[in-house]
């Protein structure tokens, strides 16, 4: 701990007393998972986005695999995404029984390339996973005509991104099918849980049947169609997700405001880059993400920010490069740009409730830090 206060935490969720009273309703009302709550979260999720259906899963993961497989994914199958991104974006057509392929990112937005995109297809290629990471949305317009073009389905993983808007557009009606995520970090939260959103009747009515243990929609509660997960959000969550529902363009405008606040304070900051602007486009703000300059060991910038207090981490690590998909084949060099970027990204405390003195904290302490940065 640092003498000049508490320790500053990365993230911390953002919720008070209306979570408390919903969360109270289910308590009281005895219907603690398929009771009225859950729709209401997800009519009111729905509204909130602009798309006809919204169906809570409980996780980001679980509806990033129940996407895969309702677009006809299984073994044998190529699935492509980027390596610059949390696992689910990858491992979910691992649970489909699909392979994973990973294709480079640019440098500007660490979203997919199209045309690396585009290089990575081959005959058994199926799906693709566009990711809007950081809440910055990835080039879906360009995504979504090689993918016609082809013949590929497109699963948006929005994880990052609620209320990210692509050339006027919300992410999440663009077309295909999209995952949100509200593990605590995230922009709102349900505790753990997940929402897949759609206008298509077809697939909405198929999510509700596999996310529900393959249940028929209008057969008797112990009829099993189709093999299906329990992959269902409870009303508690659910009661968690409607408040913040409520709330939403609260929480982003105090998350974008923070985002400003860190703009100012770093500007000018000798050996860190700030997050990217694409003009037209509005990014949701998840985390607050810089870059170091190469050559700066990271890692130890982290350990000097903590004995100051301030909590950093090295975001977003290559996903190839993880154990579980070297051991699957993948090394260095396959993907330059997302090596080189997981290599100097550094993400700060960064939360709705952030003070400005919390933050005129981390901004002096990264400077005095990197005043002498350790090098590697
Ligand atoms: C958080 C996240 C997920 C997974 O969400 P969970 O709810 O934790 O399963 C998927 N993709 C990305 C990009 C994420 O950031």
């Amino acid at each position: 701990m640092s003498p000049a206060g508490e320790p500053i935490p990365l993230a911390q969720p953002d919720v008070g007393p209306r979570e408390e009273e919903l969360v109270l309703e289910v308590l009281r009302s005895g219907m603690l998972s398929l009771g009225p709550m859950g729709p209401r979260f997800e009519r009111a999720f729905a509204d909130w986005v602009g798309t006809k259906h919204a169906a809570a899963v409980s996780s980001g993961t679980a509806g990033l695999h129940l996407g895969l497989v309702r677009a006809g994914v299984g073994p044998g199958d190529e699935v492509i995404t980027s390596p610059f991104s949390f696992i689910s974006s990858a491992n979910c057509a691992l649970h489909a029984g699909a392979d994973v392929a990973f294709a480079d990112i640019d440098p500007i937005t660490f979203n997919l390339d199209p045309a690396a995109l585009e290089a990575a297809i081959t005959p058994r290629t199926k799906a693709i996973v566009p990711v809007h990471i950081f809440g910055l949305p990835c080039d879906i317009e360009a995504i979504s005509a090689i993918a016609a073009t082809h013949g590929l389905a497109v699963v948006e993983d929005g994880a990052e991104a609620l209320g990210a808007v692509r050339q006027g557009r919300k992410i999440g009606t663009h077309g295909s099918p999209t995952i949100f995520a509200f593990y605590p970090n995230k922009q709102m939260t349900t505790g753990e849980g997940g929402i897949v959103t759609t206008d298509d009747d077809d697939v909405y009515e198929d999510i509700l049947s596999l996310r529900n243990q393959g249940r028929a929609d209008s057969g008797a509660w112990l009829e099993h169609d189709r093999l299906g997960w329990n992959y269902r959000m409870d009303d508690l969550s659910a009661a968690v997700g409607l408040a913040q529902v409520e709330r939403l363009d609260e929480i982003l405008g105090k998350r974008a405001a923070v985002a400003e606040r860190y703009a100012t304070l770093l500007a000018g900051l000798p050996g860190v880059t700030l997050p990217s602007v694409v003009e037209g486009d509005v990014r949701s703000w998840f985390v607050y993400t810089v870059l170091l300059e190469p050559g700066v060991d990271r890692n130890a910038v982290i350990g000097l920010l903590a004995k100051r207090g301030v909590a950093s981490k090295p975001y977003l690590p290559s996903i190839h490069l993880q154990p579980l998909y070297r051991a699957r084949g993948h090394r260095e060099g396959e993907f330059p740009v997302s090596e080189a970027i997981s290599a100097r990204a550094l993400a700060l405390p960064f939360f709705g409730n952030l003070t400005l003195e919390q933050q005129e904290r981390v901004a002096s302490e990264l400077a005095a830090v990197l005043a002498d940065p350790p090098v590697l």
